[in-house]
């Protein structure tokens, strides 16, 4: 008796699995459209260069930490030049 309810549930679990390989292509197209990937960029926040006043989008800015504040920078040329002025 017990060995046919843990074959039910091997086979229900099986089940599960299965559908669960197929079930994410579905969810993937619903839940992830491709177009999200865009507003995410977009809505990305943007940075102020106080070199030369350029906005730069936070994942290639380049950034140091000085004086306890974190500045970016659009370039490492900016960066450079903003740590000389203010040593
Ligand atoms: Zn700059």
């Amino acid at each position: 008796m017990i060995r046919l309810v843990i074959a039910g549930i091997i086979v229900y679990v099986v089940y599960r699995l299965s559908k669960s390989l197929f079930a994410p292509s579905e969810r993937t197209s619903k839940g992830y459209p491709r177009g999200k990937e865009s507003p995410a960029i977009k809505g990305e926040d943007l940075v102020k260069d106080p070199w030369c006043g350029t906005y730069v989008p936070i994942s290639s800015a380049h950034t140091i930490t000085l004086n306890g504040e974190k500045l970016y920078f659009c370039s490492k040329e900016c960066l450079e030049k903003y740590k000389k002025e203010h040593r």
